[in-house]
């Protein structure tokens, strides 16, 4: 199936690493352009150079999220190089375990900005190249935002924020053809989720005990199963598709495992 991306650009915020890296490297794959957005350089410089190096494209802006500003900045920069913005792909966030016992009000605070206002932000500023090219919204939730996990209220309101702001936007960009959808992970192996399993007592059990409840496969899912149902969504293949939210996660979130064999 061509999934008509080439030479569409498509911003990916976080898109260095985990599920982001995925995603860029699938667009690429499509003839796209990710433009990945994240703040650390190494991993992103190192991805571009590979991704070129076998004749792809795609383009790196270095830039902490949270700040309108910055977020402001690369839609300009995106702009002055490609002239044309054809998606956002909001992606970049971190569970930052600040919880009602763990945290404060002030670390509430900022684990909400850094991890919810760039998906408004970087919308935000894309819309006018959005309207104009009908292009397409796609956010990366997370499962915490319907199951809950404990100890993480930052993370798990800015994640249930982003599954409300998804029907929002869908609502209010349906009249110029602008689709908004997520994508709600549940158990991803990244960078991210190795640190977190890491400060477990027991990683290798624990992360058994989790892999035990994925009813599909008993396994974790892989960024790029992600990714591809990302790049599908994006597409025009997917053109009467929005409002929606996509459980990617081998049915961790919905099945009843009363009725599942061992
Ligand atoms: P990851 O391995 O930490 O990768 C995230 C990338 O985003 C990193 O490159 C990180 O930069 C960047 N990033 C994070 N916050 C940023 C900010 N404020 N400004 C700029 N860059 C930022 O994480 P992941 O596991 O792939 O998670 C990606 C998305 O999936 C997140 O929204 C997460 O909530 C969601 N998710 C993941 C899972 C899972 O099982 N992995 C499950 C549910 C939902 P640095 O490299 O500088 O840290």
């Amino acid at each position: 199936m061509d999934l008509q991306l080439q030479n569409k650009v498509f911003i990916v915020s976080g898109g260095a690493r985990g599920i982001g890296e995925a995603i860029s490297r699938a667009l690429a794959q499509e003839g796209a352009v990710p433009v990945i957005v994240g703040r650390s350089s190494a991993s992103a410089e190192a991805l571009v150079d590979e991704l070129k190096g076998k004749g792809e494209q795609a383009y790196f802006i270095q830039k902490t999220l949270g700040a309108e500003d910055n977020c402001k900045e690369v839609i300009d920069e995106i702009i002055s190089q490609y002239k044309q913005i054809d998606g956002v792909v909001n992606n970049a966030g971190t569970n930052d375990g600040v919880g009602l016992e763990s945290g404060s009000p002030d670390a509430f605070k900022q684990s909400v900005t850094s991890n919810l206002t760039h998906y408004y932000y970087l919308v935000h500023y894309a819309l006018p190249y959005l309207k104009v090219s009908r292009g397409s919204i796609l956010n990366i939730s997370s499962k915490t935002a319907v199951t809950g996990q404990g100890g993480t209220s930052g993370y798990a309101a800015a994640k249930g924020a982003q599954l409300a702001l998804t029907r929002e936007w869908a609502v209010e960009l349906a009249p110029y053809g602008i689709r908004v959808n997520a994508i709600v992970p549940a158990e991803v192996m990244t960078p991210q989720y190795e640190k977190w399993i890491r400060t477990l007592p027991d990683p290798e059990k624990s992360l058994q005990k989790i892999t035990a409840n994925i009813p599909l496969g008993k396994r974790m899912t892989e960024a790029s199963e992600i990714a591809a149902s990302v790049v599908f969504i994006l597409s025009e293949r997917s053109s009467h598709t929005t409002g929606q939210w996509l459980f990617v996660d081998g049915g961790y979130v919905h099945f009843d495992r009363a009725m599942l064999k061992e």
